[in-house]
Formats: structure tokens, sequence, C-alpha cells
């Protein structure tokens, strides 16, 4: 049995989180903490599953009171850094799926994570076909070494290129040289037109309502292109992934960042 407090309930992924966990036999729900509402029983929170499970506002204290071997953090970057740092006192395995991490603040967290040998994952897209794309992207990258990513996300997301994109990005740089791409001389009439570069690689951010979680990336060579496309319909596409990644992270005592690393 794996004890898991979730971290945003409330959130459009952290209802879906609370949903998987309590569906599983292998999972015990303990606690959730949120913004709001600290003392009360889930129950009684609009806009969360009616459990009688507590509300903790502070972590710590979650951590104090509640039996706790796994963290689910599906809230916002600062806050799932700060959540991070609390489970690595705690002894508690994170699990987070919270993006807009930079590379600095990972390598601090896995220091963090190998200094106490405590595991831990951050997986910047649970989606198991978006992590398939990632791949394909970096097997097609050997042979089309041009290369754009368009990405797409509902308007209410914070960060962007998502790290859905980036992780691509990098993935790609893995097998690709640095490369200018387009005309050498290429001059944007408008700010941003030509994208965020990574390497040469562009990257586009689309944002409206309406949408969930999309990416294209496409190749381009000698008289022919490819496009490789992933679409999440909705956030139940995200829970597979979020319970392989608990399950994992009990035999883990690193950070392990993408679940890319943990599906062969
Ligand atoms: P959302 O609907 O805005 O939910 C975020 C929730 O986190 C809100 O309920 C918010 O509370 C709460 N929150 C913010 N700061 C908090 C704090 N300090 N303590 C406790 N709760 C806090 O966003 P979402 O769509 O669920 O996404 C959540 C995160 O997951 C984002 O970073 C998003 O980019 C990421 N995401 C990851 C994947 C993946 O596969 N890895 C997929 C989709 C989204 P309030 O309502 O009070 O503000």
């Amino acid at each position: 049995m794996i004890n898991i407090v979730i971290a945003g309930p409330r959130g459009n992924m952290g209802k879906e989180a609370v949903k998987m966990v309590t569906k599983e036999s292998e999972f015990q729900l303990r606690a959730v903490v949120d913004q709001e509402f600290d003392g009360y029983k889930m129950k009684d929170v609009d806009g969360m599953e009616p459990l009688d499970l507590p509300v903790y506002v502070d972590m710590a204290e979650c951590f104090q009171q509640v039996e706790c071997d796994v963290l689910i953090d599906l809230t916002a970057p600062e806050a799932g850094k700060k959540h991070m740092r609390i489970a690595f006192d705690y002894g508690v395995r994170p699990v987070v799926g919270t993006t807009g991490f930079t590379d600095d603040d990972i390598e601090e967290l896995s220091a963090i994570a190998e200094e106490k040998a405590i595991g831990a994952i951050i997986a910047p897209n649970f989606a198991i076909g978006a992590i398939l794309l990632m791949k394909f992207s970096q097997m097609a990258a050997k042979y089309m070494t041009d290369v754009e990513i368009i990405e797409q996300h509902h308007d209410r997301k914070l960060d962007a290129p998502s790290g859905t994109a980036v992780k691509t990005a990098q993935m790609i740089a893995e097998v690709r040289e640095a490369k200018i791409q387009g005309h050498p001389e290429e001059a944007e009439q408008l700010e941003g037109a030509r994208g965020a570069d990574y390497e040469g690689m562009r990257i586009h951010s689309v944002r409206l309502p309406g949408l969930v979680a999309h990416q294209e990336v496409l190749f381009g060579g000698e008289g022919q292109t490819l496009k490789l496309r992933h679409d999440s319909l909705n956030r139940t596409s995200f829970m597979p992934g979020v319970k392989l990644a608990c399950e994992t992270v009990m035999n883990l005592s690193v950070l392990v960042y993408g679940l890319d690393q943990i599906i062969e």
C-alpha cells in the first residue's frame, strides 16, 4: 500500500489525480494540500471530491500528522519547488507534474534528492503518447535535422514554452548538432514571429481556450516533410503516467526528470 498526499486538489489535474488515487487498490489517499480551507474535510469544500479526508495549507504540518510515502504535486512552479523541498525534509518521495522548473531548479532538487537518497520524479508530461512522440522525434532528428515544434495549450497555462516542448528540444539536441535554421539573414517584422530559439530549433506556443495539451513536431528535408503529432484530449490522459510514476518512485533513490527515463 502506498500512502499518498496530493497538492492542488481543486485544480484540473489535481481533481483527476484524486479520482485515480482513490480508485487504485494499491494507493491510499491520506490528505490534500490546498492554498485555502485549512482544517476542512475534503467533502466540505466545493470543487473537491466528497471524501472524509483532511485538507492542510501547511505541508510540513500535513507530513507531521499524516503517514505519507508519495507526494503528488500538481500546482504552480514556485509552490511545486517549495513542496518538493518540504517533502525531502520529511523523507516523502515527490511525484511532480507541475511544469515551469528551470534547469537550475532541477539541478538543485536533484542534489537534495541525491544527498538524502530519496527518490523523486518530475515529469513535464505524464501522457504516455506524448513520451512516445518525444522518443520518435529524437529518432527522426538523426536523419531530418531541420525541426520546428508547435505546442498548443489552454489559455490558463502559466509557462511558455511548455515543459514538454523544451524536453522534446533537449532530447532532439542530444542527437543533432546545433544549427541555424531558416534563411541566415531572416528578420522578424514582428518580434517573436519565428518563436523561441533552442539551439536553432524554433518553438511556437499557442494559447487558446478549448485546447488541452497538443504538440506537433515538424521535420523538413529535401522534397519532403514529416509531421508527428500528439493530442491530450482530456486530463485523464495523464493519469496512467501519474500511476506509473507513483509506483516507480518507491524504488528510486535519486531524482528522475521525465517519464521517458522510466518508459523503455
Ligand atoms: P490549475 O487547474 O490551475 O490547478 C492548479 C491548482 O494548484 C489550483 O487549484 C491552485 O489553487 C493550486 N495551487 C497553486 N499554488 C498552490 C499552493 N501554494 N499550494 C497548494 N495549491 C496550490 O492547473 P492544472 O491544469 O491542474 O495544472 C497544474 C500544473 O500541472 C501546472 O503546472 C501545469 O502546467 C501542470 N500540468 C502538467 C501535466 C503533466 O502531464 N505533467 C499536464 C497538465 C498540466 P488555486 O485554485 O487556489 O489557485
